[in-house]
């Protein structure tokens, strides 16, 4: 998957466009300056400037109607092209409400800016066409957004080695802590922003098509590495359990497209691996979308994969749900394991998970223990599988032989 992101120097004098031309490109400005102008009665208007920081030519975008003023470069600029997609699949995820009331706004708007401007016009004034008017904050946010998102289509599609997958460590419980698995943990190495955690970016990867490449890369990444983690287990002297597996994190988006099981399964039987030692992690707030879940589950069963329920006490699931989903695994959420200790709604919480499980015949995986009294209250429950900082960091591949080791010390 590869998208060019275009960021484009564009020295004083460029025209960016024309008034009346079609619009499929906005631009962020990065540096320079750039003039608004229109033509009236025949006159030549300048409207305003946008300069550093801010969007422009984003209107056309919205509401599909054609550019309502020109662009013209008045000193040197560098400028980030925001492809007229990257606007309108969000707004193709809008509630419909939402999206009419949008199109509604910008409608209005091109009316009133060409009552202001004709107004302007006669007194001579010149309109503001910054964004400057618009709360910093919401600007701030949306423009940090539109940058991240750039920079991760330049990581997923150029292959700049910034996504790395770790793996977390998760033990048996009832057998001396020994590995039982690990769970997959994307992470990216960004170039200026440092190590980011999914929870900044997988949220915004699934807002745009970005998820499908990202989602793509972690499962034939990590498939890649299962020989590696066995033979890590191996040569520290584990015997690899029956019941080992390695999990990897499944995206709603991920549930519509039923794609990308096939490359998985190609890849393992090129690499010999069962399917069932890898383990696919969906949210219990997932169970709701119930039909294409259904049949998700049911086909990545039937080929053998194991499926888990994770952060399970959080969403909304009914028994019935859970019932049809035929998983193997509830994960327990960490608020749960760490209240548990001072409070005894969130230790029923843990049992009641537990007992569940043990009627739909799965298993249950604690998330979060940090304490030697959280995994022996866990264990005293008769909680199977343990996962948290306790155990062990998400750790590199490189890292898990090392690690294994000195747990033996
Ligand atoms: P999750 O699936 O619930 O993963 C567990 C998270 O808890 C991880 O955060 C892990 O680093 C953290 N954790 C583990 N043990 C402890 C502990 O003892 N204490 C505390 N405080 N935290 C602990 P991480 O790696 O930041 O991942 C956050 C979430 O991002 C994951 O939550 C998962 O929903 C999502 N994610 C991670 N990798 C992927 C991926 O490859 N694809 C997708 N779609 N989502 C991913
Ligand atoms: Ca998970
Ligand atoms: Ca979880």
């Amino acid at each position: 998957m590869f998208k060019e992101i275009e960021v484009i120097d564009a020295p004083a004098g460029t025209l960016l466009f024309r008034e009346g031309d079609m619009g499929n490109t906005a631009y962020l400005v990065e540096s320079g300056k750039v003039e608004i102008s229109t033509t009236q009665e025949g006159e030549y208007v300048t409207l305003g400037f946008v300069q550093a920081g801010d969007l422009l030519g984003e209107m056309s975008i919205i509401d599909d109607a054609p550019r309502s003023a020109s662009a013209t470069v008045v000193e040197n600029a560098r400028l980030q092209v925001i492809h007229c997609d990257q606007i309108r699949d969000r707004m193709s995820q809008m509630d419909p409400t939402l999206r009419y009331v949008f199109r509604l706004m910008s409608t209005r708007l091109r009316d009133n800016l060409y009552k202001l401007r004709k107004r302007a016009n006669d007194e001579g004034a010149i309109a503001d066409s910054s964004s400057a008017s618009v709360d910093p904050l919401i600007r701030e946010a949306a423009i940090d957004k539109l940058r991240m998102e750039a920079d991760l289509w330049l990581a997923v599609g150029q292959d700049q080695n910034q996504l790395s997958v770790l793996y977390q460590p998760i033990v048996n419980l009832s057998n001396t802590d020994e590995v039982v698995g690990f769970e997959a943990l994307l992470r990216w190495e960004h170039p200026t922003l440092g190590m980011v955690t999914p929870g900044t970016f997988i949220q915004l990867a699934e807002e745009t098509p970005l998820i499908t490449g990202i989602s793509d890369w972690v499962s034939q990444e990590v498939i890649r590495h299962i020989p590696a983690i066995r033979n890590a287990l191996l040569a520290a002297g584990q015997k690899e359990p029956e019941d080992f597996f390695v999990a990897i994190n499944i995206s709603a988006s991920q549930i519509d497209l039923m794609s990308h099981f096939d490359a998985m399964l190609t890849l393992m039987e090129e690499l010999n691996l069962p399917t069932s030692i890898l383990k696919l992690e969906i949210t219990e707030s997932q169970l709701a979308q119930t039909v294409a879940l259904m049949t998700w589950v049911r086909e990545a069963k039937s080929m053998g994969f194991q499926v888990a329920i994770d952060d399970f006490g959080t969403g909304y699931s009914s028994l019935s749900q859970l019932l049809h989903v035929h998983a193997d695994t509830l994960k327990v959420d960490q608020s749960f394991v760490r209240d548990m200790v001072l409070h005894k709604q969130a230790e029923n919480m843990v049992k009641a998970v537990m007992s569940i499980a043990r009627s739909f015949h799965m298993n249950v995986v604690a998330e979060g223990i940090e304490t030697e009294q959280q995994r022996d209250m866990l264990k005293a429950m008769g909680c199977d599988y343990g996962q948290g900082y306790l155990f062990g960091r998400p750790m590199k591949l490189e890292a898990i032989t090392h690690w294994m080791d000195s747990r033996k010390s």
